[in-house]
């Protein structure tokens, strides 16, 4: 198939200083859960990329000192020769594919909190980062530098970008972003210094044009040394002689770096979930970079559409088409543009379930690619999958997200697929949760694996076709795989912080009777301890209909998981713009139907709160009736030819779509094959040689 000509652009070579990406698809720095104790998992991780036409592949943040140190977040180190061997795995994958690798220097400096290292943090005037979630609290408070600190971290970045052309990279980063050291100096928030590195915008930018001047002292002859800069705060703020001191920043820097790598401030704003925001929502703040430099400009937004890359390099806003989820989700989606293959981009539906990685301190994970962070360890291919040796039948039984991922991976290999779903669209869960405010992206689960079922002639598709056991009987295929999805409960939860009892009562409802359609009599209370995004967005549906709703939930925050993804900022502002009262560590213990029983966690205080109508967001239970009848009906499946019965996603173990399309995915590689069961390959550090390990007994 031949590309549209309009997308030519997007694969014009670009100059970075003295090396020259070949088009304008760039791997920003992201973060990846993969530190240098993973070094193969990494470098398959990046590789995918770079085979998937990224013209640029960076690393995420590499630490240049163990003063920055954001333990137990994972991180990479440019710290030894080791971190060199390390990071050397990832610029060869790289660079057989031709694109050029980039390395993301970094100093933390107050936003780390040094857990491991225990060196004090550093900071410009000691203003510490006082973060409100447990996860990133912490209680040692930065020192102020002085000179000779400043000198310290200008010599490590020299020595890091030293370490990292040893290591292959051809692009090396200097960093002012994000709350971390360089962002620090740049913000008068931070930065009270009455020296030369502190007061007006000028002398706030010393410091970070002091890391360039280094870096190319240090490389610049061999590799592109770029800027990444939050510009954020700084457009907020008024400057002296151009609209704002962010454009002073880019005017007064404007030759120093070889690219600008411009992106937004906090984490929830740079890396805005699809609820909340849409593709390019960068462009108000970042659009004017290209008017104040010659220098090429990366940034970012979530950018899936090839026209809207188009439209960015056009109406000069960027040049280079900058990614970090997208190419997440399709590695290959630059080669898939290249060669005219639209309709099999796999989309990013914007859920933030790769940063949650991040912050769970593991590899990177993705709803829309169950491949991620497994290239290496289980041997998967984003786009490859092996030929079955030998050709099967396979039922699959329920057509969401985890019976269509199954269907998809087992159509690739080979096999003979039946899906069977019992609703009239397929989809499951996102049937309905498609519906919801903010998640209509979510379907490009459902609607990417539909689209590559569709073109394939080995598999078949029904609707409306609820399976029993004699069903499958009479199929007689090789393999059955039940894929029934999940239900939510009327449970309760307790002091233990654990489910327990129900609540009964014909005002009870649950997320599942929203689906069906039954709508609760007003006033209603949310009771979610579920945590995740069906709580809050369950009541912003309501209240979008007008029904008078309150929320209540035993966490410290509304859907607290969803700091990890990036939205608890947005889910608060989203109830508060819809007026909707939120109660923090109270438990729902009774409801007569007109009044509910809220009981505090911690010291048992009851308090009385009238409502019609209680939603409990809590506990789900596997939809198993079909699967334990089969069980009970061995004989007969064996008779019949059915050699195995398989469950995958939610009717296996409830959880977040990602988990139910990496289940899917899983099986379905695995299907026929001696790895079924079999744990992953585990990487291992390059270490300096350490004594030979004596046992401690002697081998049977
Ligand atoms: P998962 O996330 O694991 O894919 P979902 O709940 O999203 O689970 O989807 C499972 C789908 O399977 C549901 O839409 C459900 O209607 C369907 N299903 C449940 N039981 C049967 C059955 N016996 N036959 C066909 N489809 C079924
Ligand atoms: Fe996009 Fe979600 Fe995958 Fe992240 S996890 S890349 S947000 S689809």
């Amino acid at each position: 198939m031949m590309r549209d000509s309009r997308y030519d652009v997007l694969f014009e070579p670009v100059r970075i200083g003295p090396v020259t990406a070949p088009n304008r698809f760039y791997q920003v720095p992201h973060a990846s859960g993969m530190t240098n104790a993973l070094p193969r998992v990494r470098a398959a991780f990046r590789e995918a990329k770079a085979e998937g036409g990224w013209g640029v592949v960076c690393t995420g943040a590499c630490s240049t000192d163990p003063s920055s140190d954001d333990a137990p977040l994972p991180m990479a180190t440019m710290w030894d020769d080791n971190d060199i061997r390390a990071h050397a795995l990832m610029t060869d994958a790289v660079h057989k594919h031709g694109s050029l690798a980039g390395v993301e220097l970094w100093h933390g400096g107050a936003a780390v909190m040094n857990r491991a290292s225990r060196l004090p943090p550093l900071s410009p005037s000691g203003i510490p980062w006082m973060a409100t979630h447990i996860g990133f609290m912490g209680n040692l408070r930065p020192k102020v530098m002085d000179k000779s600190d400043i000198r310290d971290v200008l010599k490590w970045q020299a020595e890091a970008a030293r370490k990292a052309r040893s290591a292959g990279f051809d692009i090396v980063y200097v960093y002012a972003g994000m709350g971390y050291l360089g962002y620090e100096f740049l913000l008068p928030q931070y930065n009270h210094r009455t020296d030369e590195y502190g007061g007006s915008i000028a002398n706030r930018v010393r410091f970070v044009r002091e890391l360039i001047e280094v870096t190319k002292d240090a490389v610049g002859e061999h590799c592109g040394v770029a800027l990444r800069v939050s510009l954020e705060e700084l457009r907020g703020r008024p400057g002296q002689n151009q609209p704002s001191e962010a454009h002073e920043l880019i005017e007064l820097l404007a030759d120093c770096p070889d690219l600008f790598d411009v992106k937004m401030d906090s984490s929830p704003t740079d890396c805005s979930a699809s609820r909340f925001s849409g593709e390019g929502s960068h462009e108000p703040v970042i659009e004017f970079v290209k008017s104040l430099t010659k220098k090429p400009v990366v940034g970012v937004g979530r950018f899936t559409s090839p026209d809207t890359m188009v439209s960015q390099i056009r109406r000069g806003v960027l040049d280079f088409i900058g990614g970090a989820r997208p190419s997440i989700a399709d590695p290959f989606l630059p080669a898939k543009i290249r060669e005219g293959r639209m309709e099999e981009i796999r989309e990013c539906i914007g859920c933030n379930i790769c940063i949650s990685s991040w912050h769970d301190g593991v590899p990177v994970r993705c709803t829309q690619n169950p491949t991620a962070g497994e290239e290496w360890r289980r041997g998967w291919h984003p786009e490859r999958v092996v030929p079955a040796a030998k050709k099967e039948r396979v039922l699959i039984v329920g057509g969401g997200p985890a019976g269509l991922e199954c269907a998809l991976t087992l159509g690739r290999a080979g096999h003979e697929v039946t899906l069977a779903h019992a609703g009239r669209s397929f989809g499951g869960r996102l049937t309905f949760e498609k519906t919801l405010p903010g998640l209509s992206a979510w379907n490009r689960v459902a609607e990417y694996r539909l689209g590559r079922l569709n073109e394939m002639s080995n598999v078949s598709m029904y609707l409306e076709s609820t399976l029993g056991v004699d069903e499958i009987i009479d199929l007689a295929p090789d393999h059955v795989v039940v894929a029934t999805g999940a239900r939510w409960t009327n449970m309760l939860y307790s002091t233990l912080e654990i489910p327990v009892g129900t609540l009964e009562h014909a005002n009870v409802f649950t997320p599942d009777d929203i689906a069906a359609g039954r709508l609760p009599e007003g006033p209603v209370l949310v009771f979610d301890f579920d945590n995740y995004y069906m709580g809050g967005v369950l009541t912003e549906h309501l209240a979008a209909q007008g029904i008078d709703v309150s929320y209540v939930t035993p966490a410290g925050q509304a859907s607290a998981w969803t700091i990890m993804t990036n939205e608890l900022p947005l889910v608060h502002k989203a109830l508060a713009k819809r007026n909707v009262p939120v109660t923090t560590l109270h438990m729902v213990t009774a409801f007569d139907g007109e009044i509910a029983t809220l009981t505090h966690l911690f010291n048992g205080e009851q308090t009385r709160v009238s409502c019609r109508s209680v939603l409990i967001v809590g506990m789900r239970t596997p939809r198993n009736e079909l699967h334990e009848a089969l069980l009970a009906r061995s004989g007969d499946l064996t008779a019949a030819g059915i050699r195995s019965v398989e469950r995958i996603g939610d009717v296996l173990a409830p959880g977040a779509i990602t988990h139910a399309v990496h289940s899917g995915h899983k099986l379905a590689r695995e299907l026929g094959t001696l790895d079924m069961h079999k744990p992953y390959r585990r990487d291992t550090p390059f270490v300096d040689a350490v004594p030979d390990f004596a046992p401690r007994v002697a081998a049977e």
